[in-house]
């Protein structure tokens, strides 16, 4: 197998090219001594094998989209799996799909479509799906159904840590299979392959209104919020994003001139028929007055492709341009009162340090059942600032605007979007206390000797350990 196995050392031609295989061209400088490229599962088992002989560290990529680019390892093995189990199968008579964890958005989209049918995949047509379930998946429509992981996830295949080919499933190897979503960046295995139901696939709608909101933020961030409230869950997704007037202006500037910040307020729909659209958005209908004479623009109901819904993402997410990144987020205490969590988000959401960055707030009402999987926090909405710029000088200023204020968000909050962990800028939950604690047990059961190290601070957090000084 050593002979048909791509392997790529330091100074091969291609090497830097998939080192920097990252939606985010701020790439860290940590350079893997392999970069193993395998097209099977059993070539993953002998990559895992060849790591445990030479002592390697290993960091595993599906999709590239993870933003600290974190499966990069200095002196490791990045296991890039872009080219594994590429084949897609739809079972015609169980309506399940498999795919590989390098299988995107789009690639479950468009393989779907001509059998009619529907998985809830993410938002942007690149991610990969390895990390996307990982992280739990909030996918396309999550309001109603739950996370990705949630149901929808029904098996897994997995090398572990010792190079084993295993199945996961509720039944089989079933603490593995519990552990895995809401890992991230934590999971201590590879996965290899997946299995997902489908339900048929409905007609997409969305609604759009974009406020200037410089002049009356507070009040309709307030208003947009208990808005939210109202839309029905089933078929609905919500996003509220900010950002500058002058954001998609053909220049290479940094700052903002226009300091004027707009706000989307944007619904997305998996329904039958525009009526029944209409009905799940018309909350919206009741836009106050005081804030309609601040409308820049609204867009009628209207229904789409998914091409346009990745279109609308990319403009907010753009790539491909050297476009550098620094996102961090928090999951929001149901607990505190709406006027104080208006207060607090405001900062993060308005404050934005460059002209491109974005802040968004997807309401969820998600609250995850702990015994179905290790993703557990309860969580009423997430919270977050996507800081695009080009400018390298910037990267300092940038890390420093998102440490202060997302370490103030940290008091609203009862932890982060674990696909969002990145233990050099700040440290917080993950998981619940009691799931982390099983967590780590199955963790070390699976690989003790630490082949996999994206885990290192999940549980700086956890009282006992900050008792002793940890943080
Ligand atoms: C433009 C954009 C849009 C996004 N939209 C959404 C969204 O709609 N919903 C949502 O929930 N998230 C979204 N995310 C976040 C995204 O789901 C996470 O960043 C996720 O980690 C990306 O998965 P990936 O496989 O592309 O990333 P990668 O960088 O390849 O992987 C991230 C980490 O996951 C682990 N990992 C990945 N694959 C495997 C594997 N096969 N086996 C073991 N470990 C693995 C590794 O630890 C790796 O470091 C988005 C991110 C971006 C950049």
């Amino acid at each position: 197998m050593s002979d048909t196995v791509q392997i790529l050392h330091p100074a091969d031609d291609g090497y830097e090219n998939i080192r920097n295989r990252c939606f985010n061209a701020r790439v860290p400088n940590r350079r893997p001594a392999e970069i193993v490229l395998p097209w099977t599962t059993a070539e993953v088992a002998y990559a895992i094998k060849r790591a445990n002989a030479q002592g390697l560290k290993v960091g595993v990529r599906s999709g590239g989209h993870h933003f600290p680019c974190s499966p990069l390892r200095d002196s490791g093995m990045l296991l890039d799996l872009k080219d594994l189990n590429k084949a897609f199968d739809y079972n015609k008579d169980t309506k399940i799909i498999s795919f590989s964890p390098a299988h995107t958005v789009q690639d479950i989209s468009t393989t779907l479509r001509p059998h009619k049918r529907f998985f809830p995949h993410g938002h942007s047509r690149t991610v990969g799906m390895g990390g996307f379930y990982l992280a739990g998946g909030q996918g396309c429509f999550v309001r109603g159904w739950g996370y990705t992981c949630d149901g929808w996830v029904t098996q897994l295949e997995v090398v572990t840590a010792n190079g084993d080919i295993v199945i996961a499933n509720a039944t089989e190897n079933q603490d593995l299979f519990w552990a895995a979503p809401g890992s991230g960046v934590g999971f201590f295995g590879v996965i290899t392959r997946m299995w997902g139901k489908t339900i048929p696939s409905k007609k997409l709608y969305d609604v759009s209104y974009i406020v200037d909101s410089t002049d009356i933020f507070k009040p309709l961030l307030k208003w947009s919020l208990q808005t939210a409230e109202r839309v029905p869950r089933y078929g609905s997704d919500l996003f509220i994003c900010t950002f500058y007037a002058d954001a998609e202006e053909k220049t290479t500037e940094d700052e903002s001139k226009a300091k004027r910040v707009f706000m989307l307020l944007n619904q997305t729909v998996h329904c039958d028929s525009m009526e029944e659209a209409l009905v799940l958005a018309s909350p919206w209908q009741s836009f106050p007055d005081a804030f309609r004479k601040h409308l820049v623009a609204e867009i009628p109901m209207t229904e789409r492709q998914w091409e346009e819904l990745w279109d609308l993402q990319e403009r907010f997410q753009p790539h491909g341009a050297g476009e550098r990144w620094k996102v961090d987020s928090v999951i929001s205490d149901a607990t505190v009162s709406l006027d104080e969590f208006v207060d607090k988000i405001t900062p993060a959401l308005f404050d934005l340090p460059t002209r491109r960055a974005t802040g968004a707030i997807i309401p969820l009402d998600y609250i995850p059942d702990e015994a179905d999987h290790a993703l557990s926090l309860p969580q009423k909405s997430t919270v977050s600032t996507l800081v695009c710029y080009s400018d390298p000088a910037l990267d300092a200023k940038v890390d420093t605007w998102m440490k202060k204020t997302y370490t103030e968000l940290e008091k609203v909050a009862v932890g982060i979007y674990v696909a969002d962990h990145d233990k050099d800028q700040r440290l917080s939950r993950v998981m619940t206390d009691s799931a982390l604690r099983k967590w780590l047990k199955i963790r070390a059961k699976y690989d003790p000797y630490e082949l996999f190290t994206g885990h290192h601070g999940f549980d700086n957090v956890l009282p006992e350990n900050q008792a002793n000084g940890r943080t």
